[in-house]
């Protein structure tokens, strides 16, 4: 047997403590814990890594996200200041795009104030070197300050912990992480009460209380200040009954028991759940969309056609190829949504709420 790793000989001592840890527990140790989780000490994008995301696929997407954002600054009436927020940054290169392409709308660049909201001390780093100084650093969304605000989330909401509940015999029972034979992790039920109705028995349902509780919160600032939100993530449009907690390591599947603290783990968001939450904070919500609607609805072909004319052959290609994996129907463009959420009475943003 393989020998286990720092965060597992942590985790095998609480269990014994405490006795089997709910997931969300679990997820957190394993992408946050300060030293020994996912993110705290890694850069797990790109070839080399362990995932790739949309922004280090092709400027393209920032670009685009930078040109919604540069229109919701105007929606929200070009204000003189206003706060850039971004959740779980990773390299920055999003944010970097959307500021390149915010220069074609006028003052939003000397209004911004970027926040980004971020755990990870080495991702900070790349952070500050692709941005500069700057801009300011948040632990969390309660350290933010208020005032105007766009906020900008790409696949932040899917690394944030949920819990699972399995159906058993009409009852919901809590999957928790237990120890087997060997202090080996393995997944065990236990009696948790949950007031939902009861489903057939195997069934999984999940809930994320920390996505909502954030989507909850900033829905309540924009109903208190102007705003607008856009959520980016791979995830259902209702909410569904399913198990998509899922382990990522080198660009391959494996099981959330296994290496923990090595493997980038994420679960699917529910888009309805979320968009519940910022209503009940007060912001008016607007799709979710696909990805591939967004960004064609955006402009994808004309400025992929635009940057494709600037390049020679080889690169053309690579273009077409990122084309293909942000919008492609069995690519992100289906399995990846795209909402907003913005201060209630405010137009809704395009290409939200366009046929
Ligand atoms: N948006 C980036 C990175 C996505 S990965 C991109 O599209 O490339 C998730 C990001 O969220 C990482 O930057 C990670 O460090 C950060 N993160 C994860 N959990 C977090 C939490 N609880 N609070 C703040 N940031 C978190």
């Amino acid at each position: 047997m393989k020998r286990p790793t720092p965060l597992e000989t942590l985790i095998v001592a609480m269990i014994r403590d405490d006795g089997p840890m709910p997931l969300d527990r679990y997820m957190a140790l394993c992408l946050g814990h300060p030293v020994h989780g996912y993110y705290m000490s890694r850069d797990p994008f790109g070839p080399e890594g362990d995932f790739i995301t949309a922004p280090e696929i092709s400027q393209i997407f920032g670009e685009l996200i930078g040109i919604w954002t540069a229109a919701a600054f105007q929606a929200l009436g070009a204000p003189e200041a206003f706060h850039l927020i971004e959740l779980g940054p990773g390299r920055g290169t999003l944010m970097s795009d959307i500021m390149r392409a915010g220069r074609v709308m006028p003052g939003f660049r000397d209004a911004a104030r970027i926040h980004l909201v971020e755990t990870s001390p080495a991702l900070r780093r790349q952070q500050a070197h692709k941005l500069g100084n700057g801009v300011t650093w948040h632990e969390s969304i309660a350290s933010l300050p208020e005032g105007p605000a766009i906020v900008i989330a790409n696949e932040f909401f899917d690394a944030l912990p949920i819990r699972q509940f399995e159906a058993r015999n009409g009852q919901w029972m809590e999957r928790r992480v237990g120890l087997g034979a060997g202090d080996r992790l393995v997944l065990g039920l236990a009696a948790q009460h949950l007031d939902r109705p009861p489903a057939a028995d195997g069934s999984i349902l999940e809930t994320g209380t920390a996505r909502d509780d954030i989507a909850r919160a900033l829905g309540a600032r924009f109903a208190a200040s102007p705003g607008a939100a856009l959520i980016i993530d791979y995830g259902h449009v209702a909410s569904a009954l399913g198990d998509t907690l899922q382990a990522v390591r080198r660009h391959k599947f494996c099981s959330i028991l296994d290496r923990p603290g090595e493997a980038d783990l994420t679960s699917h968001v529910d888009f309805e759940s979320l968009a519940r939450a910022f209503a009940q904070g007060g912001a008016a919500t607007h799709g979710p969309i696909t990805q591939r609607q967004f960004l064609l609805g955006m402009g994808l072909e004309t400025r992929a056609a635009l940057l494709g004319q600037k390049a020679n052959p080889g690169e053309r290609d690579v273009i077409g190829r990122a084309v293909e994996r942000l919008a492609g129907e069995n690519q992100m463009g289906n399995l990846f949504k795209v909402m907003a959420a913005t201060s209630p009475g405010l137009s809704i943003p395009y290409p939200f709420g366009s046929p």
